[in-house]
């Protein structure tokens, strides 16, 4: 559906999207995920069409979206990161001129922006002046723009920033709502609302893609590690040599547990081991007795931390 070769974006010597390539299928929700500043904006501008690349192609649909603009943009709604509001319209005036931007057909144009009014939970306020609005119903409207002709694809740019968690939670069920009928694209520097709302996700950090897989993959590579927390009776250097000591075992640390005698252990085991009863046998082997285990996965969190870390070295 969407096809992005090679995309870079300079401001002067500071490249803000660094050879970025995409290939995203129709109708299922991709995540653009990455910290503040990483390029997730300037990359939906560009395969929007608002902003033009130092280098690279962006095919939407089979059209260059610099040599056939109208085709390419006809089949995207966008919310920017900025609604382009004109916020001295009501909400259903301004949705109308959208209808007309969009070259909806003029006795399709009602019914058109009673569809994506209901949609968007924002006909209550539809004679209301734009600028009068919270920032969550000027959010609503925002993704109403974007959804008017029904395109085939539809970019968002962070759509929840700014709500509260009842809006939030409208957005992401009306986001996967779209799924199937629509291709989306969604970006946010929130972990939990792309693997919430997203089937595949495109990691982004410093311009570069970091990551590209499905939500399954990612959490499953990373969760397959086993982490164990134990609070164990006996001397600390020993409980550590003791652990090592067995296979399968990626990395031991100790500190001194809260009660008396005590040690506080994580274990970290290699890839989809469960390690649990080996330590446990080992440590009463040597008779060290165990107070307390439990198992520790890692969260999507934990991942992206992890990978943004590793770009950093
Ligand atoms: P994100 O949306 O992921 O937060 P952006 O795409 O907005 O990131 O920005 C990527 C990088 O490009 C940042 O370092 C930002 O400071 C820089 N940048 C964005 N727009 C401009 C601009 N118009 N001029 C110069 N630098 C810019
Ligand atoms: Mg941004």
């Amino acid at each position: 559906m969407i096809k992005v070769s090679h995309l870079t974006k300079n401001y002067g010597n500071h490249v803000a999207v660094d050879d970025i390539s995409l290939d995203i299928k129709p109708g299922k929700i991709y995540g653009f995920l990455g910290p503040n500043g990483a390029g997730k904006s300037t990359t939906m501008n560009i395969i929007t069409g608002y902003l033009a690349p130092t280098s690279g192609e962006v095919l939407i649909d089979g059209h260059d979206i610099y040599k056939e603009p109208e085709e390419a943009k006809a089949c995207i709604g966008y919310l920017p990161e900025i609604p382009p509001l004109y916020v001295d319209m009501k909400v259903s005036e301004y949705l109308k001129f959208v209808c007309e931007l969009k070259k909806v057909k003029k006795e399709d144009r009602d019914k058109e922006v009673e569809r994506v009014m209901n949609l968007t939970k924002v006909s209550d306020v539809s004679n209301r002046i734009i600028n009068n609005l919270s920032k969550g119903y000027r959010q609503r409207v925002g993704m109403a723009q974007a959804l008017i002709g029904s395109p085939k694809v539809i970019i968002l740019d962070e759509p929840t920033v700014g709500l509260d968690p009842n809006q939030i939670k409208e957005v992401r069920d009306l986001i996967k709502s779209l799924a199937g009928d629509h291709t989306v694209i969604l970006s946010s520097h929130i972990l939990s609302e792309i693997s919430e709302t997203c089937s595949h996700v495109f990691i982004i950090d410093k311009g570069k893609i970091i990551a590209n897989n499905a939500i399954e993959t990612l959490s499953n590579y990373f969760n397959s590690k086993q982490v164990l927390e134990i609070v164990a009776k006996g001397d600390m250097d020993k409980c550590k040599e003791i652990i090592e000591a067995i296979e399968d075992i990626e990395s031991v640390s100790v500190e001194k547990g809260a009660e008396e005698g005590t040690v506080n252990i994580t274990v970290t085991a290699t890839y989809s081991k469960d390690v649990r009863e080996d330590v446990s046998l080992a440590l009463s082997s040597e008779k060290i007795s165990i107070f307390e285990m439990k198992e520790d996965t890692k969260s999507l969190e934990d991942v992206f931390l992890e990978l943004t870390a590793k770009e950093e070295e």
